[in-house]
């Protein structure tokens, strides 16, 4: 019925260890009769019980039922095996606490589809005896009767093998020969293999006894005799049933008998028996596979759950609120700046909007709103491709008034913009806005005007009352006679002039109603300075000083050309990368980010100014100039249109050199291809692209601004180091403001339509730019708000779901922990896998 052919078993233990359980067993067993297994403890009978059960594979040899391998046996026909062909009985009895005696036999059956056959389990208890306690939990029985329902639950199924591990392995002597008397009854017709320790009793049951010595067979013996033989074994003398014996027969039994103080078995004539048996089970074997019942999978599984209600419910409840996070986030993150600022302006009447454009930190990864930078070449074109309207473009060109020292220029400089006011009054202009007399009344709700609108051909100006205000105040005006009591009208003709001396008359002032719009701070500021900058009204009034009160107003395009070129020596120079030879963009050496800091260039004046040098004699200058420049390079900036002088530092970054000082720059190569350079001005926030403008530009020299070099000089030029990118000729210097411009605001009317108004909006959202309305900050700060929050959100979410996951899997894997009994149990019925995973599944859902 089983043969095992070379089995083995190998136990893996770790990486270097393991443990061979079983070695190259060889084995043929009948169809029915007792057979015991002997061995020390850990010489692998259980090992050897559980590969001939199917609860375990080999791995070396194969086992055959019938002559089929167990090895070529899928899951499902191994679960099929172990359900229909082998009852289990084990030393510990395996059954489910909470079950009768009568389920728990049942749940055999059930695992055949046979549930209803209570007659079955009845008999059984009935064959074994212990009808009387079928209703009782297994906690409400003795060890005997345990194991006799654990015997029970082996037979109910009628399968062709029973295997026993150590059946009465708690048992006392009388209660175990109850047992093997029961198991002996039932070898008659099934094959009951039983592993035991107990030789005593495997002599007086056995028909064979198999002794295990370290995975191996060392004793094989066979207590029946088939070919009708007498057989002396120990203290026995087994007689074949109904042999006539001879003389010496008789005479070499009782010989026996009385040196050994053996007994005489007269043994029953299996032979026919088993034959006939045997034939009859061999078309019995088949391999039905059943499914546990819906009803068990429930009754087994929730019967765990509610022994760890508080976990369970906590960690559905984690989970729960892990993903409604998740929601919330996305949530937040969906929300949509362009809808709710195009409908926050619509809801507020805003018509009149002001774009500006920020700046990308990549440090922060986030987009600056605050920053006012000159609009990129790119944001221009976008907007104007997305709106149809006029766009009114308003100019850098600050007019700084009152007396400055040459150390205010630099601060001037690096503070050009966004300066909040710490007083009502402004001591310098926020620009040029180039603008008609009627989109002006619509920005300033605000018709009347002393004096005129300039006219697009004239050269000047008008300013608004707070600008001439602020003037008055400053007294920049005291010396032309006006005292605090003025006239707006005392100021038309009034020439304005900027610290570099550029001079623009002011022509009309413009009526903004400041005064009335912002009475209670201004008040506020009279009676408690302190108290201005938190005034509710603080806000919206920087706005309107930034966009609209400290602004210079022409209609006249090329005022703004006219100032630059007069004025500027200098000129920022943003997101630029200088082209190396090889016609790769680099970033610059003294600026440690890639991009998106401002760097200037400076003229020969604006570089004497800057260093202070404009006080100083020739012949200073001179000294100071040859010994921070390579030679003439002074001198030769103004031989070329767009000469350049560059660090050493950038000078070595772009041209891969390795020039120790300034002397060692090749003088003669200037005007040579080798020493022309491309300048390239990027997107803020793609310095990987390429340039959206590009400037040629001749070295003309270096220069070396280190501190050995400025020894004695009395220069500091720590600052200067960070901003200065190099110095150029005056023109060439004008020549890159003009193309720039400068534009650093662009006024529009927001369409009434909403996908024109949403165009429009997108097109600034996309390219980094923003709004300034009274109400943009608000949605700005909401917007951040949402996204910090749903920053925020997804990372506690995923942490809680992270958590309610450790939480699952420890679970499930304390269930399992606490019930490999009952998998085993499960497993050695005759339950598949599967059957086991849904009652797991079922716990935990
Ligand atoms: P017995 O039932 O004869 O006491 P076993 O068959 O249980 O012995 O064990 C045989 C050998 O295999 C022992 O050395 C035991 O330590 C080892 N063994 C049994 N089961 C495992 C297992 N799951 N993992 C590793 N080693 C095992
Ligand atoms: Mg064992």
């Amino acid at each position: 019925m089983l043969d095992l052919r070379e089995v083995n078993k190998t136990y893996i233990i770790n990486k270097n260890e393991n443990c061979v359980a079983i070695k190259g067993v060889n084995l043929s067993l009948p169809s029915c009769g007792m057979v015991f297994i002997l061995g020390k403890s850990g010489s692998g009978k259980s090992t050897l019980l559980n590969l001939i059960g199917g609860l375990d594979v080999c791995d070396g040899g194969d086992i055959l039922l019938k002559n089929k391998s167990l090895a070529s046996f899928t899951q499902k026909q191994l679960d099929a095996y172990r359900n229909t062909c082998v009852g289990f009985v084990f030393q510990e009895c395996n059954m489910l606490e909470d079950f009768s005696v009568f389920d728990n036999i049942l749940l055999a059956l059930n695992l055949q589809n046979r549930e209803a056959d209570h007659k079955k389990v009845n008999d059984v208890l009935k064959q074994l005896k212990i009808e009387d306690i079928k209703d009782r939990k297994p906690y409400e029985i003795s060890g005997g009767q345990k194991q006799r329902v654990a015997i029970a639950r082996a037979i109910v199924k009628d399968p062709n093998i029973i295997l026993c591990d150590e059946p009465t392995g708690n048992l006392d002597t009388s209660l175990s020969k109850d047992i093997f008397n029961t198991l002996k009854k039932l070898s008659k017709d099934k094959l009951v293999i039983v592993v035991s320790h107990d030789e005593e009793f495997a002599k007086k049951y056995a028909d064979r006894i198999i002794t295990l010595s370290d995975g191996k067979i060392v004793k094989d013996e066979e207590y029946t005799d088939k070919d009708n033989k007498i057989v002396y074994k120990e203290d026995k003398v087994y007689l074949p049933k109904d042999k006539k014996l001879t003389a010496n027969e008789v005479k070499k039994i009782n010989k026996y008998v009385l040196e050994n103080r053996a007994e005489i078995i007269v043994k029953k004539d299996k032979k026919s028996n088993k034959t006939s048996k045997e034939s009859k089970k061999t078309q019995q074997i088949d391999l039905k596979q059943y499914k546990i019942s819906p009803k068990y999978v429930f009754r087994v599984a929730t019967k765990n759950l509610f022994i760890k209600p508080i976990r369970l419910v906590f960690t559905i409840l984690l989970m729960i609120v892990a993903m409604s996070l998740f929601g919330l986030g996305q949530i937040f993150n969906s929300y949509n700046i362009i809808d709710s600022s195009v409908k926050s302006f619509k809801n507020n009447n805003i018509t009149n909007i002001v774009l500006k454009q920020g700046e990308y930190s990549s440090t922060l990864n986030s987009f600056n709103n605050n920053a006012e930078k000159t609009i990129s070449l790119q944001s221009i074109m976008a907007v104007e491709n997305a709106y149809s309207g006029d766009i009114d473009y308003l100019y850098s060109a600050k007019f700084q008034f009152g007396k400055i020292t040459s150390d205010d220029v630099l601060s001037t400089i690096l503070s050009a913009v966004g300066k909040e006011l710490v007083s009502p009054y402004v001591t310098k202009t926020n620009g040029l806005l180039v603008t008609n007399k009627e989109n002006l009344t619509d920005f300033l709700d605000k018709e009347s005007i002393v004096g005129e609108y300039p006219s697009k051909t004239s050269n000047a100006v008008a300013i608004t009352d707070y600008l001439a205000d602020s003037l008055i105040r400053l007294r920049v005006v005291e010396d032309n006679n006006l005292d605090l009591k003025f006239d707006y009208d005392d100021i038309i003709g009034y020439e304005i002039c900027d610290v570099l001396g550029f001079k623009i008359k002011v022509l009309g002032v413009i009526e903004t109603g400041y005064k009335e719009k912002y009475k209670d701070l201004i008040n506020q500021f009279e009676t408690d300075p302190n108290a201005f900058t938190v005034h509710e009204k603080y806000d919206a009034f920087v706005n309107d000083v930034k966009n609209y009160y400290s602004v210079l107003y022409t209609a006249n395009e090329n005022l703004i050309r006219d100032y630059i070129v007069e004025t500027i020596n200098y000129s920022a120079i943003e997101n630029y990368k200088i082209k190396k030879q090889n016609g790769e963009y680099v970033a610059n050496t003294l600026i440690d980010t890639n991009l998106s800091s401002i760097g200037y260039m400076f003229g020969v004046e604006g570089f004497y100014s800057l260093f202070g040098l404009d006080t100083k004699t020739d012949a200073e200058k001179e000294v100071a100039v040859n010994k921070l420049f390579s030679k003439n390079a002074f001198s030769l900036i103004e031989n070329y249109n767009n000469a350049i002088v560059l660090s050493i530092e950038e000078y070595n970054n772009v041209f891969d050199e390795d020039l120790k000082t300034i002397n060692e720059f090749d003088f003669d190569s200037i005007g040579e291809s080798s020493l022309r350079i491309k300048i390239g001005e990027f997107e803020p926030l793609d310095g990987s692209g390429n340039p959206y403008n590009e400037i040629d530009a001749i070295v003309v020299g270096v220069y070396d601004f280190s501190a050995d070099n400025l020894g004695g000089l009395n220069i500091n030029s720590e600052v200067v180091s960070t901003v200065l990118r190099g110095i150029a000729n005056n023109n060439f210097i004008k020549q890159i403001n003009i193309t720039h411009m400068s534009k650093v605001g662009m006024y529009v009317n927001l369409p009434s339509d909403y996908n024109l108004a949403y165009k429009l909006i997108k097109a600034v959202n996309n390219n980094y730019m923003y709004h300034q309305t009274e109400i943009s900050k608000n949605i700005y700060l909401v917007n951040n708000i949402f996204a910090i929050f749903s920053l925020v959100i997804k990372w506690v979410a995923l942490i809680l779901a992270i958590f309610s996951v450790i939480l699952l899997v420890n679970f499930v894997g304390h269930s399992i922990m606490q019930r490999q009994k009952e998998i085993g149990l499960f497993r050695a019925i005759g339950a598949s896998g599967f059957d086991i995973l849904k009652i797991f599944l079922v716990e935990v859902a």
